[in-house]
């Protein structure tokens, strides 16, 4: 009989657990989406604790022994610091999300930015994601949970990299039109259920909704190609 053997499964994933916070929080810090004593992690142990990082250090700097355990809500079982008063953000999503596991929160600057700016990241948005001071990101395990977080600044630094390079260039309602000519000299066929409609154009405001002006050889183009697509059906 080996030591480890006489180790309950439960302490192992305990001493497992409080290793990776410690991990994921040195790689937030590292990142540059939490700097100081911002920012705070943590997993559900099991049915009724939680375990996460305490107040007034940096994530980045924490060894297994900082950590703290709380209930569901938020009474504190042990460790000798103090929980998070951000802790009661965490347990509402433990409570409210019996399939999250884990959970990080920070201040990832481009992202942050853009919440600071009372803008929302629109395209890039997760659903998982909450901006309003900073960003929570949830998942089923902490590298999930931090892997997203790692995706909203990455979103948000693209969306940035694309307004500083200049304003996103949209096709004109001509060009739109053009392109699905396009489509049937080069067999394309349509998504099922026939696509989405047109895309929005440069020009959308000033023309009649569903109104496209096209050329002759491009109408010519399309009455082709709906006879040809009648015929195959026949
Ligand atoms: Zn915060």
């Amino acid at each position: 009989m080996t030591l480890d053997s006489l180790i309950p499964d439960a302490a192992k994933r305990e001493e497992g657990l409080r290793r990776e916070i410690c991990t994921i929080g040195r790689r937030m810090y590292e990142r540059g989406f939490i700097v100081a004593a911002e920012g705070n992690l943590s997993v559900r142990l099991d049915g009724r604790r939680i375990l996460t990082t305490p107040t007034c250090m940096n994530k980045g700097m924490l060894g297994p022994e900082d950590l703290v355990i709380t209930d569901l809500e938020g009474r504190q079982f042990g460790g000798g610091r103090k929980a998070s008063s951000e802790l009661a953000m965490h347990l509402l999503f433990y409570r409210m999300r019996p399939d999250v596991n884990a959970i990080c929160h920070a201040h990832p600057p481009t992202a942050t930015g853009f919440a600071a700016a009372g803008r929302g990241l629109d395209r890039a948005l997760l659903p998982e994601v909450v901006v309003g001071h900073g960003a929570v990101t949830c998942g089923p395990d902490l590298l999930t949970a931090f892997f997203r977080m790692e995706t909203i600044e990455h979103s948000a630094k693209i969306t940035l990299a694309a307004e500083i390079a200049g304003e996103p260039v949209l096709l004109s309602s001509r060009e739109v039109a053009k392109l699905m000519a396009a489509r049937a000299r080069y067999y394309v066929s349509s998504p099922p259920g026939g696509g989405g409609g047109l895309p929005l154009t440069s020009d959308s405001g000033e023309v009649a909704e569903d109104r496209v002006t096209l050329t002759r050889n491009e109408l010519d183009i399309l009455i082709e190609e709906a006879v040809r697509k009648d015929r195959a059906r026949k």
